[in-house]
């Protein structure tokens, strides 16, 4: 079997004397639904496909997008020859504007629809400048680089104007599916193109790369007009406003419901600015058909009678600044709840909204409305194949390789099934993760090295970039709270003034008292044990300290005791605040209390230097005040003398000392 390293990739006369097979490295997508992006790889040339972001799961506080690591991309750009799109879902189309920014893509194919949309986000984040966008018409042939060729396969999804591709390389044709399902009565009249499946698969299919959303679901996907009727009944039942949310992308449930509006003599009032953005879009481009004089501006609406109303709008997910959560919580300026009203819920919740979508659900019918929701109801239907709908693709295809992607694990695995009772072959297929390396040859299939994959987070501004450090930090503070202690050491290695401690949102059975006790033992070991390591004898007069260095001994030293001793993991901010050398020990009592103070920690706690010894080190340990820390000076600016008068005001703040907590410590050099 032929080995492709990296390096005979980047030479490709080389690569085409070794004959090199076909790369596909998903970089998300897989064990997960969303963020698809795909890499495909020949010789030299880099072809993308798609680029989506995903919504952050519980616990990524103040994340607004998940995106994958694009590291691979970053490295190899000169090689992306371009880029093919498969429909305008966020999923999928939601990562290339900020990818733009990061590494140049010269060309982007595409639907019409989808290019449409991903204009708006490029103007947004002034990136329009950075490619080509190219627009497609069913069987449309586009070629990328030396080796890739693709022909765009009209398909059926929950998205009008999707596609499904046929990618003709060196070593054979791919089939990759993007987004399925097949519904032989589209809301459009644009059929899926069986029949250039179908010649492919006469043709002879090397993989089929396809989607597993409904892998675990028996049967047929039931077509998207079968909530016609449905809506239809709930809405002609009304005898109040009525109030519909979906997603503004499923662009046929929407110009489905314009049409309801229409027939049941409804006028429209749009809320949300997605449904806003999207509609335009797409009536602009012909994608739905419906009169200007159906839609209301939502401040003019309450002066129509409520049976002529219907108001279309986002929240379909319970997110939290979407119309209609506002409007659950009364928090709408324009529409409140009334009794009368119907509200029907289009949409199934992607699966980690559950909670916020019932819970909106919850608090409408607490207001009185009577809200239609749930599978029962005929309402929803979903935009991706079942197992025969699947199982249709496979037999059309009728590849010699498979990988299902598109699909959380278990889903993976039910489509892998799905193609085993097909006749695929098990060692056929393969099941990978986001970074896997499979490579393609005429006669093999198999998984290479991986490249990096990984997430990157994004905040709202969709440009600052939320680190693993930073999220772990928010993630302690939502859930062990944070402790903040000021330090006073002077530039000579002694701690001038007792360390205060001050806590918040921290559950433990330790009082105060303890925690300061414990933050004192932490300085004094520190110093003990780190000093020599951390100040820096230059020659001059003033040593060089390493506060940054001293608070992180500090901060490490107390999470360990605090995550032995209360089996708690708070944030910990240790604030240094150096005093000049000499300045005098705090004075406490001797030690009252045994210190159970485990090994010292990382390597060796002496300088191995044999420098001059550090001054004569005097700790004096006393109990801390709770009271608010005052702000210390930031440590990487804290470096030699510090003002005079820091540890005289640190020690005139402190509080009587409560009998029984204060000790002395003696420094080694004391002793
Ligand atoms: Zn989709
Ligand atoms: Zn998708």
């Amino acid at each position: 079997m032929t080995s492709f390293s990296p390096v005979t990739q980047l030479n490709s006369s080389q690569a085409s004397i070794k004959k090199p097979g076909l790369r596909v490295i998903p970089l998300g997508g897989l064990h997960e639904i969303g963020k698809n992006t795909c890499i495909f790889e020949f010789g030299d040339d880099i072809m993308l496909v798609d680029a989506g972001l995903a919504f952050p799961s519980d616990g990524m506080h103040g994340v607004n997008v998940v995106m994958p690591d694009t590291s691979y991309l970053k490295e190899n750009q000169k090689r992306i020859r371009g880029m093919i799109v498969t429909h305008g879902h966020e999923d999928h189309i939601g990562g290339i504007a900020h990818h733009l920014k990061n590494f140049s893509i010269p060309v982007i194919h595409g639907p019409r629809l989808a290019l449409a949309m991903l204009t708006g986000k490029m103007e947004e984040a002034g990136v329009m400048d950075r490619t080509i966008l190219q627009t497609v018409a069913p069987r449309d042939v586009v070629k990328v680089g030396q080796h890739f060729s693709v022909e765009f396969i009209r398909n059926t999804h929950s998205m009008a104007d999707s596609f499904s591709l046929a990618i003709t390389t060196p070593v054979g044709t791919v089939i990759f599916t993007g987004d399925f399902k097949f519904d032989h009565t589209p809301v459009d009249g644009e059929t899926f193109d069986m029949a250039r499946l179908a010649h492919y698969g006469e043709q002879g299919v090397l993989c089929l790369f396809s989607d597993s959303t409904n892998a675990e679901v028996p049967g047929f996907c039931p077509p998207e007009r079968s909530v016609f009727p449905c809506l239809d009944r709930h809405i002609s039942q009304a005898e109040g406003r009525v109030i519909i949310t979906t997603f503004a992308s499923s662009i046929h449930r929407v110009a489905m419901i314009l049409e309801l509006a229409l027939k049941n003599g409804r006028k429209v009032g749009l809320l949300g600015r997605s449904m806003l953005n999207v509609i335009a879009k797409a009536r602009e481009l012909g994608y739905m058909r419906a009169p200007d004089d159906l839609f209301v501006p939502i401040k003019q609406i309450r002066d129509l009678p409520d049976r002529e109303t219907l108001l279309l709008m986002t929240g379909s997910q319970g997110e939290p600044l979407a119309a209609l959560s506002r409007i659950s919580r009364g928090e709408h300026p324009q529409v409140q709840v009334k009794t009368t009203d119907t509200i029907i819920f289009s949409a199934s919740p992607i699966p980690g909204n559950t909670i916020s979508v019932v819970n909106t659900i919850d608090r409408l019918m607490m207001l009185g409305a009577k809200v239609v929701y749930g599978k029962g109801e005929g309402i929803h239907v979903s935009g991706h194949g079942f197992q025969e709908d699947q199982k249709l693709m496979l037999a059309l295809t009728k590849p010699k390789y498979f990988v299902p992607v598109h699909g959380e694990h278990r889903m993976l695995m039910a489509h892998s099934k799905t193609a085993q009772s097909m006749g695929v072959p098990a060692d056929n297929i393969l099941i990978i993760d986001n970074g896997d390396v499979v490579e393609l040859s005429p006669d093999s299939i198999r998984t290479g090295d991986p490249v990096k994959a990984g997430i990157e987070l994004l905040d709202a501004s969709r440009n600052g970039i939320v680190d693993a450090r930073v999220l772990k930090e928010r993630q302690q503070l939502a859930e062990d709270g944070v402790i903040t202690m000021l330090a006073v050491i002077s530039t000579d290695g002694v701690m001038a003034a007792p360390p205060r401690v001050n806590i918040r949102g921290v559950v433990t059975t330790a009082d105060a008292r303890k925690l300061s006790m414990w933050a004192e033992r932490e300085i004094g070991w520190v110093l003990e044990n780190r000093w020599n390591q951390l100040c820096r004898n230059t020659g001059g007069k003033a040593p060089e300290v390493d506060w940054v260095g001293v608070q992180r001994e500090v901060e490490v030293g107390l999470q360990r005791r605090l995550r032995r001793e209360l089996q708690v993991e708070p944030l910990i901010i240790c604030l240094v605040q150096p005093a000049p050398a000499g300045t005098p020990a705090y004075k406490g009592r001797a030690d009252d209390e045994p210190d159970s103070r485990p090994a010292p920690r990382g390597r060796g706690g002496r300088d191995a230097g044999g420098r001059a010894a550090a001054p004569q080190r005097q700790l004096a340990v006393v109990g801390a005040s709770a009271t608010a820390t005052p702000t210390g000076t930031p440590a990487g600016t804290a470096t030699g003398t510090a003002p005079a008068p820091v540890a005289a005001a640190a020690s005139a703040e402190l509080e009587p000392e409560p009998a029984g907590r204060t000790r002395r410590r003696r420094s080694a050099a004391a002793g």
